[in-house]
């Protein structure tokens, strides 16, 4: 990865140092250096080309090779040149880098300037409209550089040599500032005070940053947390912080390395972390000046944020405004959360802010530097010790997945919810950014839009459509607007096995374990705890959970106390309710009765044995969550209450299918005998480990494949992912698991996409 992040000039400086002479050329495929000199300078120059590269830049391999000496008397740039049709790639949007930060602290052009940005950072694919990457292809072009501009842009050792976006106070972009409708201020200065102190007055602004708009306020505020929440109309969805810094960060949560890494790292995506305060750690005797700590006590950040969740989702200044804001404000930590309503896109649009959200926000302050690719805050977590990322949008897209596959041409179109896409350019998968749930008429016109505008980007023009099995899925229909093209109808969970393949390049047979919430299942069921075996091309269904009735179909999914009477009712007949379970307390005993009534008449009863239900029932059982504010509630609270202490698991047994019965009747004794909910959660989730461990045993006794991929969203479940990995390496599996590619339903079209390849292989279309 070398485009738009200043590798070049880099490459030329590097020389320079190193008193060497040649020649320096990007082509699509890769980047020549010819260089000539003692074999000292050069050895240096090899060692300083790995260590000190861009940080956005990414180098895969380098190759050296020695030729017949020529006579060089300097150091040039060549032009760029294409080897072949190929794309160049586009670099991801990068965080502001410390030089230009140092930059709004001087006299000059740039104090205080808010689009600051080098060829080290910036903005990239948020405003790239075309190829190849030059100012004119971008939302920059309306923006002529003043002669001062122009002069870093065109001089070859200065750090803004050919940054496409930069700019500074006299000819680049603006802020404004909106009260009530009326434009206050186009003022930096201004806009930056009225806003902090805005948000110290526990006031809600909307705020437009790289990729889209934010909703802000201070997250120590109960007052505006809840405004916040009202406006957003939903649900107790998590709501991101964003922390002045590092320090102040570990105040409130724990951080390791990795994690740190993956904070400060030029993508700055949002990091999911344990919020507990480190041990007898006082925030209150580190608080900057003019804090009032019992305002700023942990536990109420926990509250507001994330309705008494164990995981906190942080992120660090990212954008110069948010450093300008930073400077000013007296709390440590905003809720930066989507500046949009529940279920549409994030928010691009200047007019269509100012329509929706002048009324009920105490201030909008907008820019005038239009967002081209809308994308999201991206969200990971360290799992096993490595990022796992869960949410792919900025800092990360588009970016392409290297395969080994042949995807030319293919355009898949992914699952219904926590949407991407993805289209094949070589052998090279592009992978949208996270496009969100496909419902509502704003969220299908992104996902239409973002397609065209990535086939008209990388320069495909789609022969196969690879598309879910669901007859209902709207990416499913959308791809019959695509005329009379071929079409690959691909199983759910053979999407996310092959997804996972996709990622470690991995083409054989293998032992694919998917688990999730919903997916089509080929026998018209809804599955969701696949043991496959399988390779892209093909799966058998080795075993699965035992099919159990979802009364009320995907409404049971919103309401994990339904799952508990499913479940109950099956192990103990009509006799459950004598149960004494605390849900009991909690649920209308009419509603109860009607829901037995619908299992037993089979009024909109489907078949499910996804395995993110049976985590449902459990967190309902134990009194976790009957009836969730947001997705995965239920198996997230579960998941908050496991540790590591207990080794212990329940019993299940396991024939044709995998069956809980006795799982459940230990679980239920368990809580009549009082015995603590983090245990019975933690034993819950061992057994869950055991079951994959147990089947994946069997699987290798008869067909002798030691690879396990695990894949689907109930793997973002850090406890269970760990222990599983664990337990698998201990007896020697190969196990592969997702990393940059999401586990949940956005990483699918990456699936269909490598299946499709195949099987257009195997019939050549
Ligand atoms: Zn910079
Ligand atoms: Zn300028
Ligand atoms: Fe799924």
């Amino acid at each position: 990865m070398v485009q738009g992040v200043g590798f070049r000039p880099f490459v030329y400086r590097l020389a320079m140092q190193h008193a060497l002479t040649g020649w320096v050329q990007n082509t699509n495929e890769n980047v020549r250096i010819r260089i000539s000199g003692s074999s000292a300078d050069i050895a240096l120059f090899l060692e300083a080309l790995k260590e000190e590269a861009p940080p956005a830049s990414m180098i895969e391999a380098i190759t050296v090779q020695e030729t017949a000496p020529e006579p060089f008397t300097a150091f040039t740039i060549k032009h760029s040149h294409n080897l072949s049709d190929d794309i160049t790639e586009i670099s991801p949007d990068i965080a502001v880098c410390s030089d230009c930060l140092e930059d709004i602290e001087k006299k000059g052009n740039r104090l205080d300037y808010a689009f600051v940005n080098c060829t080290n950072c910036g903005p990239r694919f948020t405003i790239i409209q075309d190829l190849p990457y030059d100012r004119a292809k971008t939302t920059m072009q309306s923006f002529p550089m003043c002669s001062d501009c122009q002069k870093e842009y065109e001089h070859i050792l200065d750090r803004r040599f050919h940054a496409q976006p930069t700019a500074c106070a006299v000819c680049g972009p603006q802020y404004e500032l909106f009260i009530k409708g009326e434009r206050i201020s186009g003022e930096i200065g201004e806009i930056v005070t009225r806003t902090t102190n805005l948000i110290g007055k526990e006031g809600i602004l909307l705020i437009k940053g790289l990729g889209g708009m934010h909703l802000a306020c201070d997250a120590f505020s109960e007052t505006a947390v809840e405004k916040l929440r009202r406006i957003k109309k939903r649900d107790g969805k998590p709501f991101a912080v964003m922390f002045r810094d590092m320090e102040s960060l570990k105040r409130y949560a724990t951080v390791d390395n990795t994690e740190e890494q993956s904070l400060q790292s030029w993508r700055r995506p949002i990091v999911l972390l344990a919020n507990q305060a480190p041990e007898g750690h006082v925030p209150e005797g580190h608080a900057p000046e003019g804090h009032v700590p019992e305002r700023h006590a942990p536990e109420h950040l926990v509250l507001n944020i994330n309705a008494a969740l164990s995981l906190i989702g942080v992120m660090l200044p990212y954008m110069p405004f948010h450093h300008l804001l930073f400077r000013q404000l007296k709390t440590d930590a905003i809720v930066l959360t989507s500046g949009n309503f529940s279920n549409e896109p994030i928010l691009i649009d200047n007019e269509q802010a100012l329509k929706q959200f002048s009324s009920c926000t105490d201030a909008i302050v907008l820019h005038n530097r239009d967002i081209f690719n809308r994308t999201d805050d991206s969200v990971v977590r360290i799992i096993g010790g490595k990022e796992r990322i869960l949410r792919r949008s900025r800092g990360y897209v588009p970016a392409p997945v290297r395969t080994t596959l042949n995807t030319d041409g293919i355009l898949a179109f992914g699952a219904e919810l926590t949407n991407c896409f993805c289209i094949g350019k070589g052998k090279k998968a592009f992978l949208s950014q996270h496009i969100g749930d496909l419902q509502g008429y704003e969220t299908t016109r992104f996902y239409e839009q973002t397609i065209a505008q990535f086939l008209k980007l990388f320069r495909v023009k789609p022969t196969v459509l690879a598309v879910d099995m669901h007859p209902e899925y709207l990416s499913t229909k959308t791809a019959e607007q695509y005329g009379a093209l071929p079409v690959v109808r691909v199983q759910h969970h053979h999407a996310h096995i092959a997804s996972c393949m996709a990622e470690h390049r991995i083409d054989e047979k293998v032992i694919g374990v998917a688990f999730d919430g919903t997916g089509f299942g080929d026998d018209g069921h809804i599955w969701g705890s696949e043991f496959l075996v399988c390779d892209l091309n093909d799966y058998t269904r080795f075993t699965h959970f035992e099919y159990i009735p979802l009364p009320g179909g995907d409404l049971a999914a919103e309401e994990p106390w339904r799952m508990a009477v499913s479940v109950l009712y099956k192990v103990y007949g009509k006799e459950f309710t004598n149960l004494g379970l605390s849900l009991f307390n909690e649920i209308d005993p009419e509603k109860i009765t009607l829901l037995v009534q619908m299992i037993d008449r089979n009024i909109n009863c489907p078949l499910t044995c996804g395995a993110g239900r049976l985590f449902d029932a459990v967190a309902s059982l134990l009194g976790l969550c009957q009836v969730a504010s947001f997705q995965a509630e239920g198996p997230m609270r579960l998941e908050s209450l496991a540790s590591g202490d207990m080794i212990n698991d329940y019993p299940f047994e396991l024939n044709q299918t995998i069956r809980f019965d006795s799982t459940i009747r230990a679980i239920v004794d368990d809580l009549q005998n009082c015995i603590p909910v983090k245990i019975i959660a933690s034993k819950f989730h061992n057994t869950i480990i055991s079951v994959i461990f147990e089947c994946a045993s069997a699987i290798r006794n008869t067909e002798g494949i030691d690879k396990v991929v695990l894949s689907g969203g109930v793997f973002q479940n850090k406890y269970l992912l760990e222990g599983t990995i664990a337990r698998l390496n201990a007896h020697d599996f190969e196990v592969y698991t997702h990393v940059t590619v999401p586990t949940n339903d956005g990483g699918i079209a990456l699936g269909q996409l490598a299946i499709a390849s195949k099987r257009r292989d195997l019939i050549c279309v």
